[in-house]
């Protein structure tokens, strides 16, 4: 498996791009902002020759999700997301004028729902969809127990870390449900890829949840 992060927009976000050894490539959280970004990224995929199969978002909070109309119109494919996010596809342009934020171009919609369970191919790659609820309704996380790694959107940071649950359909208890049944349940080796910040493993966030 192949990996590159991007951090993108002024928050900055995680934009992640994982490829099998054919080209066949995963785009994670497009979160680019403005033109300048959105060109690296598309640099960056021909520059490595990528064909992007499927474009996923692990949650719909705007940004994340601020590049998915520029990587649709790019790639030729629509998003995926969880549906519990409906409300966050609706409101993204307004929460982003809310910060103060001018927003980019069109907001994006769902295109393809995704549930807990689902499998995701991309040539020899294969991702699991967890919905893990709390910071957000359709939060989910992408698992690949073959390379045993996990894009875990902001359900999960390092040092500790998980994502706030004050915003629209966010629930505290829900979301250390989900850390504690979903994720920490996983392999001790698995490498955590969040969606704001550094890389973690599943062994050390357990031991700063002392678990
Ligand atoms: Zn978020
Ligand atoms: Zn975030």
């Amino acid at each position: 498996m192949n990996l590159k992060v991007f951090e993108f927009n002024m928050l900055p976000t995680n934009t992640y791009v994982v490829w099998d050894e054919e080209g066949e490539a995963l785009l994670i959280d497009p979160a680019c902002y403005g033109q300048g970004e959105q060109q690296m990224l598309a640099r960056f995929l021909t520059a490595e020759g990528l064909k992007v199969r499927h474009i996923l978002c692990t949650h719909f909070h705007f940004d994340h999700v601020f590049g998915v109309p520029f990587s649709e119109g790019l790639c030729g494919i629509r998003c995926e997301a969880h549906e519990g996010d409906a409300w966050w596809a609706e409101h993204n342009a307004d929460e982003v004028r809310a910060f103060g934020i001018p927003y980019p171009g069109t907001p994006p919609t769902i295109g393809h729902p995704l549930s807990d369970g689902d499998v995701i191919r991309c040539g020899t790659l294969e991702f699991q969809c967890l919905h893990t609820p709390g910071h957000s309704r359709g939060g989910v996380c992408f698992y690949c127990a073959a390379e045993g790694v996990l894009f875990a959107g902001d359900t999960l940071f390092a040092y500790g870390g998980m994502g706030r649950t004050d915003l629209h359909g966010g629930d505290y208890a829900e979301l250390l449900y989900s850390i504690r049944t979903r994720l920490f349940t996983l392999p001790d080796a698995t490498v955590v890829y969040p969606g704001h910040g550094p890389s973690t493993t599943i062994r050390t966030e357990r031991q700063f949840h002392n678990l």
